[in-house]
This record gives C-alpha cells, structure tokens and sequence, in this order.
C-alpha cells in the first residue's frame, strides 16, 4: 500500500539558486557578469520554462527558493505559488548552516522565512538547507520554527520522523540522494572543484533504474532538480521524457513535499 493516497509518490522539487550560490561561494563574484548571469538564468528564464512544464502535464512540485531570491524575484515567487506549487526555504544567501555559527544560522533561518513570508504572505512549511548541509542545530531551528518537514538527510529510502535532542518530534524528513540531483551531472564552473557535464542519456538512465527499484519497494521518490541547469531546453526535454516514464508506471502519483509530509503525518496520528 502506498504512503500517499494508496499510491507511491514522486516529488519533483527545484532548488531555484539564481545567483546566491555563486555570491555565497565568493563574493567577488559579483563583479563577474557572466558568472552572475549563469545563476541568473535559473529564476528568469528556467523557471518560467519548467512552469509551462509543470502545467502542460497538470503536476504540482515543491519549489525551494533563498531569501535574497524571494526579495530579487518576487514575481517570480509569485508565479510559482500561483500556480499551486509549493514554496520552501533555501537559506537566504545560499549558506550553508555547517559553515555557520549558532547566531549567523538563526539569522539565515529568520531572514529566509521573513523574505518568502513578505512577499506571499504565508510562511514556508519545509525546508532543504543549500547545499543539503544541515548542522548540528538545524534539526532543532525546524522544530522551534514550526517546520512540518526537512528533505535533506540521506539515511532512508522513505519518510520518517525525526528525533531531535533525543526527543520524538512532528518533524518529517523527505530523504534524498546525490544520483537523484541533476548538480551531480551538470553542475559546471570555473570555480567548482569537479565540474561536471555529463550526457543525457546518462542521467536518463540513473534516474529512471532508480525510480524503477524505489517504486518497487513503494516508500516515495524526491527529485531534486535546479532551474539554472535542469531549466535549459534539452534537459527540460529529458524530464518530461522521465515524467513520461513515470506516468507509465502503474500506482504512481506526482505530489508537492508538503501534502506527502501531511500525510505521513496523519499516518503517525493514527
Ligand atoms: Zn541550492
């Protein structure tokens, strides 16, 4: 039996970076026009792309966006929740919390939430540290700030309930992978340790025998996809091929984080 509406469901989530996560590399990089244009892709024009994708096929997504993109690109934001999709938090400037001391993390905590919160006056319920590097305090910032779910950790092949300070919580994780992110194939810039490009089919083939074997254990399947790389024309056109591979697939549902999140959360109730 599927943990969502009887079904196995597929999250599509989009870490929209824009240009944070080179400014938060080096903040230099913000005198380099063409490096800031790579990440400025992502909000303009990829995500409208992947908006119209989303649409074509009736699926709704998980959208995590930084702070500084939610005060840059409020219509974009706007666009995004207007069409039914699911905003979270994405640090503000793109830090990552194991970098961080306590206070700085807080701050990037508030500051992430007060920007998404201003713009669609509602606050973000899950979130994905950049980078997926969450500290020894970020479980504990969720729980205090109302979180109904983290999708970062890469422990389970399913949902499960965190304990936080040796103590059960209402907080859900959504697990993810590295073979599960297109970064790990396309990732690519001069300043980058391993850059990285790699073929389509490559990827097509990683995602799909992935999502094969975890659709038969029927737990739950997140992607996490990134608009400045999975927004240009042939790799929007290689996940609707995956969305295609999906829908083929008996007992699946596309669904937001958070509706999986709630229901797993009912499940626990029980
Ligand atoms: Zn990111």
């Amino acid at each position: 039996m599927g943990i969502y509406r009887g079904k196995f469901p597929v999250m599509l989530t989009f870490d929209v970076d824009g240009e944070t996560v080179w400014l938060n590399r080096d903040p230099h990089n913000a005198g380099r026009p063409v490096v800031m244009s790579q990440g400025r892709y992502g909000p303009t024009v990829g995500v409208p792309r992947l908006l119209r994708l989303l649409a074509r096929h009736g699926i709704q997504a998980t959208f995590f966006v930084p702070g500084w993109i939610a005060e840059k690109y409020p219509d974009v934001l706007r666009a995004i929740d207007g069409e039914g999709h699911e905003v979270g938090h994405h640090g503000y400037l793109h830090e990552w919390p194991t970098r961080l001391t306590p206070e700085q993390e807080a701050t990037a905590m508030r500051r992430g939430l007060d920007a998404i919160e201003k713009v669609l006056r509602g606050r973000p319920l899950g979130y994905r540290a950049p980078g997926w590097e969450v500290s020894g305090r970020t479980l504990s910032l969720l729980v205090e700030h109302g979180f109904r779910y983290s999708s970062n950790m890469m422990d389970a092949d399913g949902p499960y309930l965190h304990t936080v300070d040796s103590k059960p919580t209402r907080l859900v994780e959504l697990p993810v992978e590295w073979g599960l992110s297109d970064s790990s194939y396309y990732m690519y810039g001069l300043q980058l340790p391993n850059p990285r490009l790699m073929p389509n089919s490559t990827v097509f083939e990683q995602w799909t025998t992935s999502f094969d074997a975890l659709a038969d254990e029927g737990e739950c399947f997140v992607l996490t996809l990134h608009p400045q790389l999975t927004g240009r024309p042939h790799r929007t056109a290689l996940l609707e091929r995956f969305i295609a591979h999906v829908r083929n697939t008996p007992h699946t549902v596309f669904a937001r984080c958070i509706d999986v999140a709630d229901a797993v959360l009912k499940a626990a109730r029980r």
